[in-house]
């Protein structure tokens, strides 16, 4: 198991003196508050409930980590984008686990996590099969964890057939965050994504399966809304099924109190075996998704950075540990000592304080430049908010938009790591080129020539000149940079 307090990822580094100099330099001053919802955008309960959970708050994702364990295998209705019987440790999609779990090996398994994982602050049950249908042993899980581990959040994520009969049972148990996937408001769209269901010891299919599913879904958001559960909803992107029905959802959704939605791409591949895969039904390309979410009118309510993890994902978001913590590597007995979280915290209350100065100097800088685009910016990340990673490590970039108005994260981008073994792969440089389409320049810790040139030989501007700074202070001095420099010379 490796050594797990990873505090270098988030220590203040002597080069962000270097990007004081170089925004003030720029021009920066006091500015309003960046683009994710933070303490002075909400209500202090919902703020208390959200603030290290690193799905509902997308600043968490870069501090705090969740991991999944897969109890509840079985499930209540069938998915056209899924197959339960897939089981593949190379595998990063929703639904794909290594190892299901009884209630006892996963309270062995989270001990072992949050000894070892100071970022861990969440733990789901989100697959493959569904929490409320396999209920007895989603609360088995949840009661002994939260006897051992109290300051752990619970979460579940559901398809909502069988959610309203428990929403008070959720309540009682402190389950403050409840994800439901709700890919339709139309039964007649609802048939082409769900085969048939399983309600009231029946099996029913087509429109009326879909409608069932519909009215259930719809009585456990308004329930647990009512209970100030915060709810998010998962919509997944179906292009030509429901891609622009998923306005109407996000629309109905908002109304009846969910928290944030969260529109995921479709993955379809057929060698996974789902009906979609099989049938040729594609996925999203990412400016597309980008497209629709740009649609929706309420933004700060977008969840923007969800990873689609695997169903037993350890770690923080675009990162899986899961592998470390299989059962077989663990102790029979493990005891809880909460010394390297309590740690982990008291460090990070005082680096989000710094990211957050650093972060509103950024944008004051960009305030003060006229007339200039919004650009896209992928980020090389290790996470802790910082660009530090080398580009040939890279698994994903997290992307962010700036423009005068401000910088707003917009998603990720999953790629392929161009340095394999000390050496890069050109092979896997072309797909990173064509997963980095749109983007206009890359932000990293380090790169080498060869890819540099690669890069710029296709539109994308790439700069390691401000390694391990903040994210936003690096985008802000590169944007002064270009921009100032050609405001300039058009002057
Ligand atoms: S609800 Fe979840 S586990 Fe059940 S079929 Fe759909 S994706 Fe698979
Ligand atoms: S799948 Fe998305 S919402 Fe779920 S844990 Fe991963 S990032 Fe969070």
């Amino acid at each position: 198991m490796a050594n797990l307090i990873s505090l270098d990822s988030i220590k203040p580094v002597a080069r962000a003196e270097t990007m004081r100099e170089a925004l003030e330099s720029g021009g920066c001053s006091s500015a309003s508050c960046g683009s994710s919802d933070g303490p002075a955008d909400m209500d202090p309960a919902v703020w208390a409930k959200v603030k290290d959970h690193p799905c509902y708050s997308e600043e968490a994702h870069h501090y705090f980590a969740r991991m999944h364990v897969a109890v509840a295998p079985a499930c209540n209705i069938q998915c056209n984008y899924c197959n339960r019987k897939y089981d593949c440790a190379n595998e990063s999609r929703p639904g794909v686990v290594s190892e299901k779990l009884t209630p006892e090996q996963a309270m062995r398994k989270v001990i072992a996590v949050a000894n070892e994982v100071p970022q861990l602050s969440v733990l789901g049950i989100a697959g493959p099969g569904d929490a409320c249908y396999d209920w007895r042993k989603t609360k088995a899980t949840f009661d002994q964890i939260a006897q051992q581990i109290p300051d752990i959040k619970l979460c579940l994520s559901t398809n909502g057939l069988a959610l309203p009969e428990h929403v008070d049972e959720i309540a009682r148990m402190n389950i403050d965050h409840v994800t439901i996937t709700i890919n339709m408001i139309d039964p007649e769209i609802g048939a082409k994504i769900y085969p048939w269901i399983f309600h009231n010891h029946r099996r029913y299919e087509g429109v009326e399966a879909s409608q069932i599913l519909h009215e259930r879904q719809m009585l456990g958001l308004e329930m647990l809304a009512a209970r100030n559960i915060l709810v998010k909803v998962n919509s997944v992107m179906i292009p030509g099924v429901n891609d622009q029905h998923l306005l109407e959802v996000n629309r109905v959704v908002k109304a009846k109190g969910a928290f944030l939605h969260n529109i995921m791409p479709l993955i379809s591949d057929p060698a996974h075996g789902t009906h979609y895969g099989l049938t040729g039904q594609r996925g999203p390309r990412a400016l597309e998704l980008k497209a629709l979410q740009d649609r929706l009118a309420d933004g700060t309510k977008l969840m923007r950075h969800c990873r689609q993890c695997r169903a037993d994902a350890v770690g923080l978001l675009g990162e899986d540990r899961g592998q470390e913590f299989n059962l077989d590597l663990l102790p029979e007995e493990v005891a809880y000592d909460p010394s390297k979280r309590d740690a982990y915290r008291e460090i990070v209350a005082v680096e989000l304080g710094e990211h957050q100065t650093h972060k509103k100097g950024a944008e004051a800088g960009l305030a003060a430049v006229d007339a200039a685009p919004a650009v896209l910016v992928a980020i090389a990340t290790k996470g802790g908010g910082r660009i530090n990673q080398h580009f040939g490590h890279a698994s994903e970039f997290q992307v962010f938009e700036a423009s005068p108005e401000g910088i707003s994260f917009v998603g990720h981008r999953k790629v392929d790591q161009y340095c394999q073994g000390g050496w890069g792969e050109d092979a896997t440089l072309e797909g990173m080129i064509a997963a980095l389409e749109g983007i206009d320049v890359v932000l990293c810790a380090k790169i080498g020539d060869c890819p540099k040139d690669s890069l710029a030989a296709a539109g994308i501007a790439v700069s390691d000149a401000w390694p391990h700074a903040w994210i936003e202070s690096g985008i802000a001095a590169w944007y002064l940079a270009t921009y100032r420099a050609e405001l300039r010379l058009s002057a």
